[in-house]
């Protein structure tokens, strides 16, 4: 049986169907050479998986059915991955690794240092999507607009502990323990952080500084690292 796994945006529940966009039908249809009867599973990132049968295959839509529920919606711990942009593909590297290790929600922020103005949002939150559609998950986390790292901090909320990755700061690494809640990570550039930012994250009470090493990571290693460790201390894991 074929173990393609596909997001919908459409809400889904048993015996609802499903109506495919272009995309969709040329990755079933042409790609994974799926066609009428054929089993897939499906989710929208709120109901869970579901399995389903392709009704009618066309080269530029189609439509499938869903016919029982397989999992349960699993929501991932309330974790945030801030991270100030970097090389197109190692942007897009630490948006699919944050999605495969649990990340709720995907926080582009700009920084000083920050080697990337912009950003296409939309293309990011595809590869989220691409991420969970991969490793079995049944969220999607939420790519966000890119903000001003300094905006951010400033409108830092009370209740959510910022686990802040400083190079500077070796041996600080046993300060996760026990803080259970809504967490936050950041990762700053390869430019690492401006004197500003780091007195504005030394000034925020709910800032933790953590070490990753006594070597200098690269920001996707370090987002990778940092989520590895907060996931075996605070997560799912
Ligand atoms: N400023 C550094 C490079 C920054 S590395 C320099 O050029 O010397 C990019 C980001 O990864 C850092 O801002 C930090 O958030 C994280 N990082 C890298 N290595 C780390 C380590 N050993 N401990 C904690 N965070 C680290």
């Amino acid at each position: 049986m074929a173990r393609v796994r596909l997001y919908v945006e459409q809400s889904l529940a048993e015996g609802q169907s499903v109506s495919l966009t272009r995309e969709q039908a040329h990755y079933l249809f042409g790609v994974m050479r799926l066609g009428p009867g054929d089993d897939l599973r499906v989710f929208d990132g709120v109901s869970g998986e579901y399995r389903a049968e392709i009704s009618v295959a066309g080269k530029r839509g189609g439509s499938l059915h869903c016919i029982e529920k397989t999992r349960p919606l699993q929501v991932p711990p309330d974790l945030w991955l801030l991270f100030a942009p970097i090389k197109k593909a190692r942007t897009d590297f630490i948006v699919e690794k944050a999605a495969e290790m649990g990340a709720a929600r995907i926080c582009p922020v700009q920084t000083a240092f920050t080697n990337s103005e912009r950003i296409r949002r939309d293309r990011l939150q595809a590869h989220a999507i691409e991420a969970a559609e991969q490793c079995g998950g049944t969220f999607v986390p939420e790519v966000a607009e890119m903000q001003r790292l300094e905006r951010v901090l400033a409108e830092w909320p009370v209740e959510r502990r910022l686990m802040f990755c400083d190079e500077a700061r070796v041996g600080a690494c046993d300060a996760l323990t026990g803080k259970r809640g809504p967490w936050a990570i950041l990762i700053g550039p390869e430019g690492g952080f401006s004197d500003t930012e780091r007195a504005q994250l030394e000034a925020l009470p709910q800032a933790v500084a953590v070490s990753l090493g006594p070597r200098i990571l690269r920001a996707d290693t370090a987002a990778v690292a940092a989520m590895t460790l907060w996931q075996s201390s605070l997560g799912d894991w």
